[in-house]
């Protein structure tokens, strides 16, 4: 059975939103309005790391998203590396991991892992290896957000920008269209995909616990050669990671914290986070010497963090009927993003999704404030 004659305005234009176009698009009419440009907020920051396979997230989560991006590799602009992850183990820990490795991954010593990488790694003393992780890789994210419009514009999706949502239109309960600072749009479902501000947006249909959260990043030029088939990485008493980038250069990201205020939070990454780049991690890598910054990635107006580290995907019992949301994406919004579109899909036409979806439920948070402890990825 076709839906094209139901309109689904999806508001937001980052990942979220056009991975939610493209899946609805072939049998939806479907329109997408973002307040500023396509991916133009925190989607076009992010460092294009995906690493499902070492997230707290079900095999089929990572299973759908992996074989998503492989399918999309090689179309447009787009293309997905595959490449090993090293999450390096301080000396002293080894032993255990070798005996017996987290789920997922394989132990190796130091001086396995420069066999295995000839170059990759610089000073590596104070660790007695690392465990690799298959199943990971890296895109650009902006590439891969402008092939999600091309693909649901190719479906006949419309993704307007600098057209901004001001409110819904609620009749008995249920979605009749949403308020824009233009005009007035029916649709018969309406999904928010708005990042931190869905929490203020829906603040009269629904309370979502959720809260600004920032993430660092910065691109080094290395002093020597680098190459984009070394490995990707993480230290976790750092709370960084890296990946070669397709220029021979390297992104380190991490440190990530709550925002108290977004929109004032300049657009430049920590000074700390800086210095513990020049400083503490430069010295891990192949190749890479003092290295020099060449771009910082941040973003005052931030993704979103939820109490448990999860995203919620739902269609909330209590807002109005054929509202669905997409909030708390907790710095994995890039990597999840196929997930989300499915999941939305599922929720719009209830078609079961090929993934478990019971973790996404909004009815999961008893507490709904935004007043809530910090999980971090690294604990
Ligand atoms: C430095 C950094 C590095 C990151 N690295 C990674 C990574 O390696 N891997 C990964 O998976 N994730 C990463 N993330 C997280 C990832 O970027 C986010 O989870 C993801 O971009 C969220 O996408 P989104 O579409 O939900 O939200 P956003 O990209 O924030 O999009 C929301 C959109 O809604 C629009 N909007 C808001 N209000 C309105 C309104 N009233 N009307 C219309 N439009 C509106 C905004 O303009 C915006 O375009 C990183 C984040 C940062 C900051």
């Amino acid at each position: 059975m076709t839906s094209r004659n139901e309109r689904v305005v999806v508001v937001g234009a980052g990942v979220s939103g056009l991975a939610i176009a493209r899946s609805l698009a072939p049998d939806h009419e479907v329109v997408v309005l973002d307040k500023g440009g396509v991916a133009a907020d925190t989607s076009s920051r992010a460092s294009g790391v995906i690493s499902l396979s070492l997230e707290p997230f079900p095999d089929e989560w990572a299973a759908f998203a992996l074989d998503e991006y492989r399918d999309l590799d090689g179309q447009g602009i787009f293309s997905f590396a595959e490449r090993e992850t090293v999450r390096l183990v301080p000396a002293g820990n080894g032993g255990s991991y070798a005996a017996q490795a987290p789920d997922g991954g394989e132990f190796h010593s130091g001086a396995e892992l420069r066999e295995r990488y000839s170059g990759a790694f610089g000073d590596l003393s104070a660790y007695d290896g690392g465990l690799v992780y298959d199943g990971t890789g890296y895109l650009d994210a902006l590439d891969y957000a402008m092939t999600l419009k091309y693909l649901a514009e190719r479906e006949d999706a419309s993704v307007f920008r600098d057209h901004e949502v001001t409110g819904l239109r609620v009749t008995d309960g249920t979605i009749r269209g949403v308020e824009t600072e233009y005009d007035t749009i029916d649709a018969d479902h309406v999904v928010y995909a708005t990042g931190w501000r869905t929490r203020e947006l829906l603040a009269d249909h629904v309370e979502l616990p959720i809260r600004p959260l920032r993430w660092n990043a910065v691109v080094v030029e290395p002093d020597g050669s680098s190459s984009e088939n070394w490995p990707m990485g993480s230290e976790s008493s750092m709370k960084v990671y890296w990946r070669p980038t397709r220029r021979g250069n390297v992104l380190v990201g991490g440190n990530e914290h709550l925002l108290d205020d977004p929109d004032g939070t300049p657009m430049s990454v920590e000074k700390s986070f800086r210095d513990l780049v020049r400083e503490r991690v430069l010295p891990l890598l192949g190749g890479v010497g003092s290295g020099a910054i060449r771009r910082e990635d941040c973003c005052p107006t931030a993704d979103c963090a939820s109490p448990d580290g999860l995203p919620i995907i739902d269609a909330p019992e209590e807002a109005p009927d054929g509202l669905a949301v997409v909030a708390g994406l907790h710095g994995r919004g890039i990597m999840l993003s196929p997930v989300t579109g499915r999941a939305v899909r599922s929720l719009v036409t209830g078609e079961p999704a090929p993934f478990p979806t019971e973790g996404f439920g909004l009815d999961r948070f008893e507490d709904r404030s935004a007043d809530f402890e910090y999980r971090s990825h690294w604990d």
